[in-house]
């Protein structure tokens, strides 16, 4: 809700200050500025009801029922009372019709309210209803004295605006919005607000105009006037966004140069034909095509390859690195962590090793005295491929022609960082980001629209979906008693204590507390077990990590640090304690460290017996399916996108309308649209586009478009 208050330029009425409305003193104006930030007429006209009411309809109060939502009820004010002290005051209102009575609570604006209303008179309450001791209630109604001879009869539809406490009490109720927009109707006319959508998308999707959506969508004749409105504004809103995120990337492609990579040679083929240890899938075939192109076009490259847990990214990445190399370009691999930076460093020395090909290791715990020959070897050209941790992008380490550069669980960089790479060389490196917390397209495309994107959507084969267990505490015994016989069969397994901050200590006696007891269900010499958790020196880290990898003990007991990416195939039972403190896409992430070979896995979700309606379903959406992209998609409806990772100060997803939730098919239509137009008919110059030509001229200096047209 911040905004900076400006000096007026533009003259257009719609940025007229909210003062020149009747009824809005300083006062009111500086309120409506500070709850709501509504500063012109514009930001009022998109200030959208969250409802409507017909006032026609009154319900009886003896009709309210459990399942009653929403009700309207007329009646006379026979008792009115303050009662409690300090936090628990409230003024209790009792309103009576023919039928019955109902209890109306306020807790706030007490004072006010009780000025407003007199005892005797008969008003009309709105609001949620709510049952106590078998008894209607409505908490803050919306309320106004009612006249029987003036309601009924002519139906309308009258809307409820948001509102705050401070502008209630100064009079700006929900319902007193009303005025104001009608007020503001008075004052503009459709040539305040031209149609700006091409026409035939207005005929073809039956799209109301843009000037009658805004009247109907505040002051609608009929519910079916009011949906067309809504629908036509949704699409108004995913179309622009989908605009300017488009533009981004055609200008990207139009004016930035790019690397090119020439051929395909002899590092690539011999790699592919003798070294490597398996056939690509067809969807990793497909990306390294898209890779290929884009390298080669001349443009730089800016891919999003999305991927779930375990799809097979890293060879993906590898085979592009070889190309880039076979073309002498350097490459560089990040990666979040030191873990994950050593394990591949680990596969892929070992998977290059017969390949004149240059791999170096650069971390944070990496030495001054061993960092300068790296660093050299990244000056002179002699390292042809760099993996690490953000330790890669520091300043001093300099490349003497790095073309291609791979980001690994992307969600854990920020932008900056990227933009880092980019002056790694004079023409920027083409970058390919992966990610396996899959995200649902629609996030995809709003958030990430400016990145070309690719999925894998298909797993190697020869993998077994894993089983996915919710089990309560009381069950540990008979747990501890199958991994045994895991470890019997010679498999190793994970235990995986939640760590909700670094600094919690309770989290630490926890994880202290289960090593312990596992350590007695597991005694040496015949069980070896490893610990991993954040607060570890970071070589202490890896060694136990390492143990682990390679068998020489059997049970690893740690926090998410292992979370991403690490890759032990043996393993193949993964026990998640707590699991309801857990989110959708890191059970899912914990899950993807098991199943990873050919023997069947299993993944166990402990948790307490009380679990609240979300943490219930998202252990109920693990157990049913092992597909991250339909995860993701729940993720996005639990949580809504704002809490997504990484999206979080994502102004693409600011729609005030729209949801990428619930109207996503509308998404897919209008980024169609986009595409289509800026495809043909970039410069808009047809016909049927001069309505978005003039919309976005008037917008000039304030959309991507302006600048460059
Ligand atoms: P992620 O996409 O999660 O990063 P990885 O790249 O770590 O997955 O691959 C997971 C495992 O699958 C690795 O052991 C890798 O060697 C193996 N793998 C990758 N591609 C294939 C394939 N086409 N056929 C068989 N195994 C594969
Ligand atoms: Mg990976």
């Amino acid at each position: 809700m911040y905004k900076v208050f400006y000096i007026n330029t533009n003259s257009h009425i719609l940025n007229t200050p909210i003062e020149y409305l009747t009824g809005i003193s300083a006062l009111k104006g500086d309120l409506l500025r500070k709850e709501l930030g509504i500063f012109c007429f514009k930001d009022l006209l998109e200030h959208y009801p969250l409802r409507h009411v017909d006032k026609t309809k009154v319900d009886l109060i003896q009709s309210l029922n459990y399942q009653t939502e929403y009700a309207q009820v007329a009646g006379r004010l026979i008792q009115m009372q303050i009662v409690g002290e300090k936090r628990s005051r409230r003024l209790i209102v009792h309103l009576q019709d023919n039928t019955g009575s109902i209890e109306l609570v306020w807790f706030q604006g007490i004072n006010w309210v009780e000025k407003m209303l007199v005892v005797g008179h008969n008003y009309l309450a709105f609001g949620k209803v709510g049952f106590f001791m078998n008894k209607p209630q409505m908490a803050h109604p919306e309320i106004e004295i009612y006249n029987s001879q003036t309601a009924g009869g002519k139906a309308f539809l009258e809307p409820i605006y948001p509102s705050t406490e401070k502008l209630k009490a100064k009079g700006l109720t929900g319902k007193a919005f009303n005025k104001l927009t009608v007020e503001l109707f008075s004052k503009i006319s459709e040539k305040d607000l031209p149609e700006n959508l091409p026409l035939q998308l207005l005929e073809k999707y039956k799209l109301m105009k843009r000037f009658a959506a805004f009247h109907q969508i505040h002051l609608p004749i009929n519910e079916q006037q009011y949906q067309q409105a809504l629908r036509r504004l949704k699409f108004e809103e995913f179309f622009f966004a989908q605009f300017s995120i488009q533009l981004i990337k055609i200008k990207r492609n139009q004016f930035s140069k790019g690397l090119i990579f020439q051929k395909v040679g002899n590092l690539f083929s011999n790699f592919f034909e003798n070294e490597m240890p398996f056939q690509l899938t067809n969807a990793q075939k497909n990306v390294l095509k898209e890779i290929r192109k884009d390298t080669a076009s001349g443009h730089q490259m800016n891919r999003l390859l999305q991927g779930d847990v375990g799809s097979g990214k890293t060879m993906v990445a590898l085979l592009s690195m070889l190309i880039a190399a076979d073309n002498g370009f350097q490459s560089v691999l990040m990666a979040p962590t030191e873990i994950l930076a050593q394990q591949h460093y680990n596969t892929i020395s070992a998977q290059l090793k017969n390949l004149p090909v240059k791999v170096q290791l650069l971390t944070g715990s990496v030495t001054a005295k061993m960092r300068k020959p790296i660093l050299l070897g990244c000056e002179d050209g002699s390292i042809d491929i760099l993996i690490g941790t953000h330790a890669i992008i520091e300043d001093n380490v300099i490349f003497k022609n790095i073309g291609f550069a791979v980001v690994d669980e992307q969600h854990k960089f920020g932008v900056a960082q990227r933009a880092k790479l980019w002056k790694k060389n004079t023409i920027p490196p083409h970058i390919l980001v992966m990610t396996a917390t899959p995200i649902p397209r629609t996030l995809a495309l709003t958030v990430y629209g400016d990145l070309d994107y690719s999925v894998i959507d298909e797993l190697p084969p020869g993998r077994q979906p894993i089983t996915t267990l919710h089990r309560f505490e009381q069950a540990r015994p008979q747990i501890m008693d199958f991994i045994k016989e895991q470890i019997g069969l010679g498999r190793q397994a994970y235990l995986i204590y939640p760590l909700i901050e670094e600094s919690s200590k309770l989290d630490y006696e926890n994880l202290m507390k289960g090593y312990e007891e596992v350590k007695s269900f597991f005694p040496e010499p015949k069980y070896w077990i490893s610990m991993v958790h954040g607060k570890q020196p970071a070589d202490q880290k890896d060694s136990n990590m390492q143990k682990f990898a390679s068998g020489d003990t059997q049970i690893l007991v740690g926090t998410t640090v292992i979370e991403v990416g690490v890759n032990v195939p043996n393993a193949s039972v993964m026990v998640i304690e707590s699991a309801e403190k857990f989110g959708l896409s890191q059970l899912h992430q914990l899950r993807g460290r098991v199943g990873r070979g050919s023997e069947k896995s299993y993944c166990i979700l402990l948790s307490g017996q009380k679990l609240s309606n979300d943490a219930r379903e998202r252990l109920k959406i693990m157990t049913g399916t092992n597909d991250g992209f339909k995860i993701a998609e729940k993720d996005l409806e639990l949580r809504g996108p704002g809490e997504i990772e990484g999206t979080k100060q994502s102004g693409a997803l600011q729609f005030k309308l729209a949801s990428i939730v619930d109207d996503k098919a509308m998404l897919e239509v209008a980024r169609e649209e986009v595409t289509a137009i800026l495809l043909n008919d970039f410069e808009l110059n047809q016909p049927d586009n001069q309505p978005l030509k003039l919309f976005l001229q008037s917008q000039r200096g304030k959309t991507a478009w302006s600048k460059i047209a």
